[in-house]
């Protein structure tokens, strides 16, 4: 309804103007002379001659005496009395005399009133259509909430926050995250009955800040917070605060507590809060007035309400580390709640979660796609399973396979899939580069398993080998980690070892960005070096927005050059082991390769079937002294 209202009112514009000119142009004119039987028109000169000739018989005078419409008779106009008009010239005061001489009937016809207004209300009709109409589509852009007859008022309730009477959403529906769902626990309980709370004169907190990445399921948590309790949820984004006009924020602020207390008990969201939220006076953002004002306001509804109003207000983050410490004062948003992207187990809940309305083949292991899908969050994962539910439909299949569902985790990890390259060199070359990666990786101990090897280019890469994550991704030992550095230098070493030093390409940067890193961690976070176990640089304080890594300068210059050396020595002795594998196993690689290049992708478990029968899988301890 309200949409095509405003579809209509967008559409009648253009139609409007083309009306408005058409009647400009061709209705206005034809006022001026009410008298438009006077088709034929005269010049005054021959008027002049007619009155001598004794033609006139009345003459009407309009237009303040700018026009004449004659009656006149003769044998020129077939002895018939005709109407014929006159334009006159601005002085024509002898033209009375000369028609009163004649004893010519003479009329003279003023404006009329009417006429004028017609004419104001002609010329004002068209701006306050115009007007109108904006203000219709004002009122209309609204959300339902503001109430009509608030159509120009900026800020008022432009009602950027939604209001939902029940979100549906049950803490059922959200996995994965048990801890974050157990703080709020209390919550729920203080909305469902607030008496058993003021009874014993406990007060329950009104902020709650949830800090988490993007899709870890904050608004769903808060939604379900809302729903268990069966109380309405309130919600806007910190970046809707923020408008161009200074004051709206604040009257935004003021109006959703408003609505909120008239609704209590109720949830207040506030998504991306450090929109607004940021510390003040930091000159980031150019000391922006409006958010300054806007966070003022938030801070005094916050503070405004007592804590039991039934007001609470559960505001989002993934950056709590440049909120204004005011924000985060108690009797505000004292109460802090993570939500992490899921481990193994989180994701194996998500999947559960998610599959439950979804059709899915009897042959999948929802523990396998968790396994193979760490860094996912909820909203990835949920993304993954639709992909995959679109794959089937289009593939016309009865329910989800693991060939969809691992079709679209690679396409979520890497990207589009892209055409297979043709038989070349280049592809020769890939094809020696993945085989190098899988070979070490399948012939190291302690390295995860390969899941498939493909040069089936996606996104960025020409070609990729899949590992399938162990049990365990948070505690790595030093043999898991060297092993990943042998693994990863394996492309490189396979396109040195086979094409010559001089043929090797830029394909492995990446590769080598990824050893270069893990090998300095080695040295300068785990202790992994002959430098020792000193902790001398640490991660970045912000983990959502990728790993940085600062160098806090806690370590004299002569540290500084020895980390490098160790960093360099560690990759060097990880180099020379890989040669030694690619070298002592070229004839597995040539053969590997032929099927690869022919058949474009090999599975894991066909991979190290082909590889056990030239050598022993694992080699245990071979190249770890
Ligand atoms: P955030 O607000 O943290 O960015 P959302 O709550 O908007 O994330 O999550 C987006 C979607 O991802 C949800 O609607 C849900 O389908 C899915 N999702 C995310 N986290 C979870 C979770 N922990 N359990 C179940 N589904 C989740
Ligand atoms: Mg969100
Ligand atoms: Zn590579």
């Amino acid at each position: 309804m309200k949409f095509s209202w405003k579809t209509l009112l967008l559409w009648s514009l253009p139609v409007l103007v083309v009306f408005f000119f058409l009647w400009q142009g061709f209705l206005v004119p034809t006022t001026e002379t009410n008298n438009n039987i006077a088709n034929s028109r005269m010049t005054y000169g021959r008027f002049l001659e007619y009155i001598d000739m004794g033609w006139v018989k009345k003459v009407d005078i309009y237009d303040n005496g700018h026009t004449a419409i004659i009656e006149a008779i003769g044998p020129e106009l077939g002895n018939r009395i005709q109407k014929i008009r006159v334009e006159l010239p601005a002085n024509a005061s002898e033209l009375i005399t000369k028609l009163r001489q004649a004893q010519i009937d003479i009329d003279a016809h003023p404006n009329k009133n009417n006429n004028i207004i017609w004419n104001i209300i002609g010329n004002l009709f068209f701006p306050v259509l115009l007007i109108g109409g904006l203000a219709l589509l004002f009122r209309k852009s609204n959300n339902g909430t503001s109430g009509p007859g608030q159509a120009m008022s900026f800020g008022k309730s432009k009602a950027l926050f939604q209001m939902e009477a029940k979100t549906g959403i049950l803490f059922d529906d959200v996995a994965g995250i048990d801890e974050a769902k157990e703080e709020f626990q209390e919550v729920v309980t203080f909305l469902k009955q607030p008496d058993s709370f003021t009874a014993v004169g406990a007060k329950i907190p009104k902020g709650v800040l949830l800090i988490g990445p993007p899709g870890t399921g904050k608004t769903l948590l808060a939604k379900a917070i809302a729903g268990e309790a069966n109380v309405p949820f309130f919600s806007i984004s910190g970046s809707e605060f923020v408008e161009m006009f200074v004051g709206v924020g604040a009257s935004r602020v003021r109006d959703l507590f408003k609505k909120a207390k008239e609704n209590a008990p109720c949830i207040v969201f506030i998504d991306e809060i450090d929109a607004v939220g940021r510390q003040r006076g930091t000159g980031i953002g150019g000391g922006n007035d409006e958010r300054e004002q806007t966070l003022n306001q938030l801070l005094t509804e916050m503070d405004g309400f007592e804590g039991n109003t039934g007001v609470i207000v559960i505001a989002a983050t993934n950056r709590a580390d440049i909120l204004d410490a005011a924000l985060l004062r108690p009797g505000r948003f004292d109460r802090q709640v993570m939500v992490d992207i899921p481990d193994l187990n989180g994701r194996l809940a998500i999947l559960k979660v998610h599959t439950k309305n979804k059709k899915i083949d009897s042959d999948v292991s929802i523990q396998t796609i968790a396994r193979r899908t760490p860094g996912f969050s909820g909203a990835d994962l949920a993304n993954l399973l639709n992909e995959a539910a679109i794959l089937t439909v289009r593939k016309r299949k009865e329910a989800i396979t693991i060939a969809e569902l691992d079709a679209s985790i690679d396409r979520v990890v890497a990207g589009m899939e892209g055409t297979p390259l043709i038989n070349s060199k280049s592809k020769r070359l890939i094809a020696y580069h993945e085989i190098g990666h899988a070979i070490v990786g399948t012939l190291l101990e302690h390295h995860d398993p390969v899941q498939k090897v493909t040069l089936i280019p996606r996104g960025q890469a020409k070609g990729l080998t899949w590992f399938t994550p162990g049990e365990d991704q948070t505690l790595i030992s030093k043999s898991q980690i060297l092993s990943r550095i042998m693994a990863a230098l394996g492309g490189r070493v396979a396109e040195e070892v086979i094409f010559g030093n001089t043929e090797v390409t830029t394909g492995a940067s990446n590769d080598l960005q990824q050893v270069t890193s893990i090998a300095r961690q080695m040295v300068t976070r785990f202790g992994m070096s002959i430098i020792g176990p000193l902790s001398l640089e640490s991660e970045d304080g912000n983990p959502f927005l990728g790993k940085n890594f600062t160098n806090n300068n806690e370590y004299s210059d002569e540290i500084a050059v020895n980390i490098d050396k160790q960093v360099q020595h560690i990759v060097y002795q990880c180099y020379k082991k890989v040669i030694e594998i690619i070298k002592n196993n070229r004839v597995v690689i040539d053969k590997l390769v032929d099927i690869l290049t022919e058949q474009e992708t090999i599975e894991g478990t066909k991979l190290e079937e082909i590889i056990s029968q030239y050598t022993i899988i694992p080699q245990k301890n071979v190249y770890f002294k």
